[in-house]
């Protein structure tokens, strides 16, 4: 089949390296399986290969609690959810598995929750603390939504990124399947920890019910706006124990689709291939290597909790311990042709640029 007219001309315009426009964005995410599916793909690959290197940056996640005040519609952690047991991870257990990520060689650990008010945030500034004298590990933290103080008490602690996706970009969507809480007033928090010198991540689900190409375009275009320096771009996937049961999963055509346009209009940002990629196909993580991801984010919490942090069911990874999930992402990305990066991976951005040698706690 000849290609579209449409996606031929933001294709070439992608290639030429012009701005795209949301209309372009469009044109792009509705590429038609084959021909054009596959120009789209081998073009991100691309843009990742000149502008990222080869390297797999890995990012060892440490789910430290379960607990939750909120109750986003499409999360198994939601508070209304009290069919999971629940549980705090203590802390020399955390301190026990970064130990262990150091080991194995990692350079940044992910410290992740759900938004988990025992917790004071002198308490987690002190967890991050304590895993920065562990080793020379860039320390990752994605709590949720907390005060300014709190990430500034963090910040000071040695944390050097912050992950807190976006989740759509549809402001009436954002309020309705995050009960209670606004798009504005996240937006607001990208813009403090920006602020406070984080690196800063972001990202959406493909795939949320009510959701349309055109909000996705808009959720590639706010990951632009807020320049970040990674983004978290997977599919929705439904948890029988929330009130998105019923709803279909992101397809995984189009979650790919949405991180190889992601990778054209970022660069330079990292893009994981998540483990809900990876969940809803087995072969999704390697897909998503080849559309554009250059990072992935092995579980390295211990054994015994990884069936309570089930976000959505039948999580990648979760019936593994710590060394299985690790060995098995590093021979995957060796399948993938591409090489595990021994950095800590920091932004290739300019103001970024971490020199070995330099204090840990500071970028
Ligand atoms: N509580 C924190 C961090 C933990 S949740 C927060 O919400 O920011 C981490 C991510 O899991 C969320 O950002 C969301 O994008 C993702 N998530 C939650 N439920 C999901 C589902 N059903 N399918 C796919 N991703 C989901
Ligand atoms: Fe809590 Fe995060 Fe799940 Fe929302 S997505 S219910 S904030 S863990």
């Amino acid at each position: 089949m000849p290609l579209g007219l449409e996606f031929r001309t933001a294709l070439a315009k992608a290639r030429a390296g012009e701005e795209l426009t949301k209309e372009d964005i469009i044109d792009l995410l509705k590429a038609a399986p084959g021909e054009e599916a596959s120009q789209l793909f081998a073009l991100a690959d691309q843009v990742r290969q000149q502008n990222m290197g080869d390297e797999v940056h890995l990012r060892g996640i440490i789910e430290f609690s379960n607990y939750c005040c909120n109750d986003c519609y499409y999360c198994g952690l939601r508070r209304s959810n009290k069919d999971i047991k629940r549980y705090r991870i203590p802390r020399e257990e955390v301190l026990a598995a970064a130990k262990h990520a150091a080991e194995l060689g990692y350079g940044t650990i992910v410290l992740q929750s759900g938004e988990d008010l025992y917790y004071s945030g002198a308490e987690l500034a002190e967890m991050v603390a304590q895993i920065k004298r562990i080793g020379n590990f860039a320390v990752t933290v994605c709590v949720g939504e907390r005060s300014l103080a709190d990430y500034q008490l963090m910040r000071e602690a040695g944390a050097d990124r912050y992950l807190l996706k976006h989740e759509t970009a549809d402001p009436q969507l954002f309020a309705q399947l995050r009960p209670g809480t606004t798009l504005q007033e996240r937006l607001e928090r990208l813009k403090w920890l920006r602020e406070l010198g984080y690196q800063v991540g972001s990202g959406n689900m493909v795939g949320l019910p009510g959701q349309t190409m055109a909000t996705l375009a808009d959720d590639i275009l706010l990951l632009k706006e807020l320049d970040v320096e990674m983004a978290g771009i997977g599919p929705f996937i439904p948890h029988h124990q929330t009130p998105l049961r019923d709803c279909p999963p992101g397809d995984l055509n189009l979650t790919l689709k949405v991180l190889a346009v992601a990778r054209l209009v970022l660069p330079q940002t990292h893009l994981p291939a998540t483990t809900a990629v990876g969940t809803l196909h087995p072969r999704g993580r390697q897909m998503a290597l080849g559309c554009g991801a250059n990072v992935i984010m092995p579980n390295l919490s211990p054994a015994s909790y990884r069936k309570m942090y089930a976000i959505y069911p039948e999580k990648a990874g979760s019936k593994e311990d710590p060394d299985e999930s690790h060995h098995k992402i590093v021979s995957l990305i060796k399948e993938a042709g591409r090489a595990v990066s021994s950095g800590r991976g920091d932004s290739p951005k300019e103001k970024f640029k971490y020199f070995p040698g330099e204090s840990t706690g500071e970028r």
